[in-house]
């Protein structure tokens, strides 16, 4: 199986776009998903372009017999990443895409039955499983923490006080980290959904205070997962600590197309460097895992260009699983920026 898992998935219309009438230029069939130029002359098939991702949700109209609810992409998605989590590796799940693509809905979801995105989902199944599997002999624990990456400056959302600008450090055996970073013990479910309310709220009101959005930052959640096992035989205890983090990326759109100035430009400028950067990880590890094992020593990866590849170092290359799920508009007028998402990933 390869490490790097990719879904693309198509939002319904918002008002805007029913207001002004917009068209549909996403299709998707199997695997494969399409987008057609608005400009290319109707009927005519050479504005389309086609892209084959391991998954594409059509998430656009619920009567539609294709429609993906969120249950569905958290079966795809989360349940596998979870069970890679219990196999003892470190996990990533991003969702990329322009401002209002659906990154959030897919990730945090909605508060109603069946509306909750794959970070509730995963930690609900979380503790469904350690309820279903502790023993005398296999007991676990979970830490979590949440922060926001903004102009490549790490604020700590479970302790808002802790203002915007926590050191970035590298321990010996553990990698890269967060000095200062609250990390929290959870044992329900119920402890984290509070936790991430509490965090969410933070992050709102530090968006509001210094006039900017949330849509600008990258939000990075992470439980922290131990297993500590007893052989009976042995009397020996082992343990295993797997990191599964879920990342609600900033907007992808790019700053020139929203005619940004000054400190706005700067802003783009570093959201784009992650982004960017996150992209040429992503694809050297796919690279990496498609060569002989002989020549993998050779390959660079610019973890250290951004904060954001440097601190999921560790949940990226080796010892750990990434799905990366691409968040699109259906309508015409976003063409452009749907068609830069369905390149970067
Ligand atoms: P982003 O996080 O990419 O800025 P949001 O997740 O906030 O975008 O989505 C924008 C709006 O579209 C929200 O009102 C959200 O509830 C809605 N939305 C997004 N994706 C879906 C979907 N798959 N099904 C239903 N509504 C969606």
């Amino acid at each position: 199986m390869s490490s790097v898992k990719v879904a693309v998935r198509v939002r319904p219309f918002n008002s805007r776009e029913i207001a002004r009438e917009c068209k549909c230029i996403i299709e998707m069939s199997g695997n494969t998903t399409v987008i057609t130029n608005p400009k290319a002359p109707p009927g005519s098939k050479e504005g389309a372009k086609s892209f084959n991702f391991d998954f594409s949700y059509w998430s656009h109209n619920p009567s539609d017999p294709q429609f993906s609810s969120q249950v569905m992409v958290y079966k795809d998605i989360g349940e596998e990443m979870l069970q890679h989590a219990f196999d003892g590796y470190n996990i990533c799940i991003f969702a990329y895409g322009q401002t209002g693509a659906g990154k959030s809905y897919t990730m945090m979801g909605r508060g109603e039955d069946g509306q909750e995105g794959i970070i509730p989902q995963i930690c609900k199944d979380l503790f469904r499983r350690i309820r279903q599997t502790t023993t005398d002999d296999l007991k676990y624990s979970v830490e979590v923490s949440y922060m926001e990456i903004y102009c490549e400056r790490v604020r700590d959302l479970l302790n808002p006080k802790n203002k915007g600008n926590l050191r970035v450090r590298e321990h010996p055996a553990l990698g890269p980290y967060v000095e200062d970073l609250s990390k929290l013990a959870v044992t329900s479910y119920q402890d984290i959904y509070d936790l991430i309310d509490e965090g969410n709220k933070a992050r709102t009101v530090a968006a509001t205070n210094m006039n900017e959005t949330s849509s600008r930052s990258h939000a990075v959640f992470t439980i922290f997962f131990t297993q500590q096992r007893h052989d009976q035989t042995t009397n020996l205890m082992s343990e295993k600590v797997s990191k599964i983090s879920l990342v609600d990326l900033a907007g992808s759109e790019r700053a020139d197309s929203t005619g940004a100035k000054g400190t706005r430009l700067k802003e783009g400028a570093n959201i784009n460097k992650s982004l960017t950067t996150l992209g040429k990880v992503i694809s050297a590890l796919a690279e990496i895992a498609s060569k002989s094992k002989k020549s993998k020593k050779a390959d660079f990866i610019p973890y250290r260009d951004s904060v954001l590849t440097w601190l999921l170092r560790e949940n990226l290359g080796g010892n750990s699983k990434t799905a990366m799920i691409a968040a699109i508009s259906p309508a015409d007028i976003n063409f452009d920026e749907t068609l830069s998402t369905l390149r970067y990933v």
